[in-house]
């Protein structure tokens, strides 16, 4: 389905700003190379909203299509992802204890690997995930999860079951969302009046600096700036009381959300620093970026494949758009430790994922999980890298 009205305030002046042809779901891993060539494709275009600034997917699919019992993104089986977890989880056990302890709610909790922590450290937890397999494996850790989407309707119920909560988490799942308005107004009935939700989402303008549009991909339906987040969350009476930027996922923000204003310092210095994001001149230049990244990247593998084999490192979901985008289809093998990807396919390539002893180390990668390039590269000093983002380069 196309969106025809924007997510976050409903308006009908949705300007498209990028373009990458259809592309198979992200993370369908098929099981040959015939299933995978074979996917459905469906279009992948990005539009902003002239009045608040809001930058999201046009077409809208199903949410059983992506998240439903084909989902296979586990988050305990990345260990710097398991690493972050636990680093967060005891920050938020510092500065938020006697909330999380009066109780504690995962919004998009997947396989429960944040959420263990909190209720290892006995506080009342609930998780809420709509994906089947990830929920199921939270259950066998003893936590109490719900196999659904987060939505008003489903906040009501919660309501009239719990009450009202002390902390609210949700990371790196409002992008997911179709009705951004409406998971809003669920946060904020279920928030206790002097509560804290804690969201982070992918950072807007390092994706736009970085050229990262492999970032852009079905599941991933909203992109935030600080700016277009608070004016969603301020039509529910929520407001940002602090910030800090990460570096997950290409760059993220991790912001707390109170009932009441509170002007935490750096608040007004980043939303002066999104002034450039509020005109079209911002998203001007993106598509011919993007379009001169493929024609390079297409140049480089050429070029090192006729001196020797070229084959991919990682399989995260942003390499089936890089590399359905950029047309490059016939990779033999890409590398990757997540053993629930090994011997299936990247979707709408003939790239096998393979586990890292299978492959020398003496190979020219072209590195799809350009997000861990430092940590990558160090480990594997020998090999030739040709990383994709922020331009094409060889290392
Ligand atoms: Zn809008």
């Amino acid at each position: 389905m196309r969106r025809t009205s924007c997510s976050a305030c409903g308006s009908a002046h949705l300007e498209q700003i990028l373009d990458l042809g259809n592309s198979p779901i992200a993370d369908a891993y098929a099981a040959s190379p015939v299933e995978s060539l074979r996917l459905d494709r469906y279009p992948l275009q990005l539009a902003v909203c002239d009045k608040c600034w809001l930058v999201q997917l046009l077409e809208v699919l199903p949410q059983e299509q992506l998240f439903g019992t084909g989902y296979s993104f586990y988050t305990s089986a990345s260990p710097p992802l398991s690493q972050y977890h636990e680093v967060y989880a005891s920050k938020v056990m510092e500065s938020y204890s006697a909330l999380a302890r009066r109780s504690t709610v995962e919004i998009g909790c997947n396989d429960g690997d944040l959420l263990r922590h909190f209720h290892e450290q006995g506080c009342p937890s609930l998780g809420i995930d709509p994906a089947v397999g990830p929920v199921k494996a939270a259950r066998e850790r003893g936590l109490d999860v719900r196999t659904r989407p987060f939505t008003l309707t489903y906040a009501q119920d919660l309501f009239y079951e719990y009450g009202t909560v002390g902390l609210v988490i949700a990371n790196h799942v409002l992008a997911h969302v179709a009705d951004v308005s409406d998971f809003l107004a669920g946060v904020s009935l279920i928030l206790d009046d002097d509560g804290v939700a804690l969201i982070e989402v992918q950072y807007l303008p390092d994706l736009l600096v970085n050229n990262a549009f492999d970032l852009v991909y079905h599941e991933h339906r909203n992109f935030f700036s600080l700016t277009s987040l608070e004016a969603a969350l301020e039509r529910h009476g929520l407001f940002v009381t602090n910030f800090i930027h990460t570096d997950r996922q290409g760059g993220s923000i991790r912001i707390e959300v109170r009932k009441r204003h509170y002007h935490a310092p750096g608040i007004t210095m980043l939303r002066n620093h999104e002034n450039w994001l509020h005109t079209m001149g911002a998203y001007e230049g993106l598509q011919g970026r993007v379009d001169r990244i493929r024609t390079r990247l297409r140049e480089l593998v050429h070029e090192e494949r006729s001196k020797g084999s070229v084959v991919g490192y990682g399989a995260p979901a942003k390499a089936t758009t890089l590399l359905n985008f950029c047309h490059i289809f016939e990779l033999p093998c890409t590398v990757d430790t997540t053993v629930a990807k090994q011997n299936r396919y990247i979707p709408g390539t003939t790239t096998k994922i393979v586990a890292p002893e299978e492959v020398g180390d003496q190979e020219t990668f072209l590195l799809l999980a350009w997000n861990y390039m430092s940590k990558i590269v160090r480990d594997h000093s020998e090999g030739r890298w040709i990383v994709p983002i922020p331009a094409p380069v060889i290392l």
